[in-house]
């Protein structure tokens, strides 16, 4: 018994953690966190630890963080940009909605599982553990959601994955949209989606408010909207959705996903706004390369970024977390799952680039997608929690961010996933 015990602890040396000058060592014990310190070796004979039959695995200096989030994905899309028909000649999101529910129709269970697959293994390798993804319900049969949750089920192993009931094509813009939303969360999606811009007018936008707040309150879950991803600084959807749960008190478990408009409101407009997203405490997901690449479509120049304003609402304490969004899909052609790069983007387009901003930019695909995705006790490097996290090939924030640095090794309730020796990048048996 006591030899079983000593097999599934696994000391890992040499680790360097974010804001820590020295390395430290990380204790592992029954897939959680044990312990944290330097010179831990020493210490673990006299609390009765055999450490002679420890497994040790010397990081050696290698940044160890928390798995990074990617809390804004569809994984019911991912690699269907060349089907024929999807093919978006505009670029714009309006045609990406287009082509998409002009190509749907011939979806099934098993080929969605199978594109989504690969999309979350390439994630993986890259260093996510949570994911958020949207599932589009405004198809009776619901098929999407069907492979979803079947994979979420699947794969709960190797990621986490959170699923949006999301009305791709509205709530109220067609006969039956609200109740294929609420369908999805009867059948157990973990988030109300919406998409008010959308809608075919204000009021049916305004009205998918109260309708995404009213479900989310009946059902307890949590919400994630595309709220307001347009350049049309009067589409103030994100308004009345802080409002909502601000008066429900569920603010911080609600998303407003995109807000691009934000990036065209006036200061005194955004000024005034601040101060209930604050008071909400409203969180907000940026897909900067998505929207990089499909907002002001209508612009000549100077043409607008598309980007919701990250460096502004960082700075007034608002949670803003990151998303890939999309992986070859009718909306954008690229999107490999490496969070390193939406990370840079964003730092260069929201423009910070200050080093303290750089020191501490790791924290938007970690804890502020751990806050976005409410995950609470089960995130985080602290004793007691699942042993989750990866190791990353730089030995400071600023390095990794500096080089995007790659993924070494990737740990999940203690078990390694993969090493930079192990991974398989062709097959996917990872996730087999
Ligand atoms: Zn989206």
């Amino acid at each position: 018994m006591a030899q079983e015990e000593t097999k599934k602890a696994t000391l890992y040396v040499n680790a360097r953690l974010a804001g820590s000058d020295a390395p430290q060592d990380i204790l592992v014990e029954d897939g959680r966190f044990a312990a944290f310190g330097q010179g831990l070796a020493e210490s673990l004979p006299a609390q009765g630890y055999d450490v002679a039959n420890l497994e040790t695995v010397d990081l050696n200096g290698k940044l160890v963080s928390s798995p990074f989030c990617d809390t804004h994905l569809h994984l019911d899309y991912v690699f269907t940009a060349r089907k024929p028909g999807a093919v978006n000649e505009t670029g714009t999101l309006f045609e990406g909605i287009q082509r998409w529910s002009e190509t749907k129709s011939d979806l099934t269970v098993d080929e969605i599982k199978e594109r989504a697959r690969k999309a979350v293994a390439m994630e993986v390798h890259h260093g996510v553990q949570y994911i958020r993804s949207h599932a589009d319900v405004t198809d009776p049969n619901l098929t999407s959601l069907k492979a979803l949750l079947e994979l979420k089920e699947e794969l709960k192993d190797i990621v986490t994955i959170q699923i949006v009931s999301f009305p791709q094509e509205g709530m109220y813009s067609y006969k039956g949209g609200d109740e294929l939303v609420e369908e999805g969360l009867r059948m157990g999606a973990d988030c109300v989606g919406g998409i008010p811009h959308y809608e075919a007018c204000r009021e049916f936008g305004e009205r998918s408010m109260h309708k995404v707040v009213e479900l989310a309150a009946k059902y307890g879950k949590l919400i994630d909207v595309h709220c307001d991803e347009t350049d049309d600084p009067n589409s103030r959807f994100v308004e009345l959705l802080s409002a909502l749960a601000y008066q429900e008190g569920i603010g911080e478990m609600t998303t407003a996903s995109h807000t691009c408009s934000l990036g065209s409101a006036d200061n005194a407009y955004f000024f005034h706004l601040t101060k209930l997203l604050k008071a909400a405490k409203i969180n907000f997901a940026c897909a900067p390369t998505e929207n990089l690449y499909l907002q002001g479509r209508q612009d000549t120049f100077p043409k607008r970024r598309g980007i919701t304003r990250v460096k502004e609402l960082t700075d007034a304490g608002v949670n803003v977390s990151l998303g890939q969004d999309s992986m070859q899909d009718p909306w954008y052609p690229l999107g490999n799952g490496n969070m390193m790069i939406i990370l840079d983007y964003v730092l260069h387009l929201a423009q910070m680039m200050s080093f303290p901003e750089i020191d501490d930019a790791l924290k938007f695909l970690t804890v502020n997608g751990a806050t976005t995705m409410h995950l609470g006790d089960a995130y985080g490097l602290e004793v007691g929690r699942p042993a989750n996290f990866v190791v990353i090939d730089a030995s400071s924030v600023f390095d990794a961010v500096y080089e995007r640095a790659g993924i070494l090794r990737s740990v999940r309730n203690g078990r390694t996933l993969f090493t930079s020796e192990t991974r398989v990048d062709s097959d996917f048996a990872l996730l087999r």
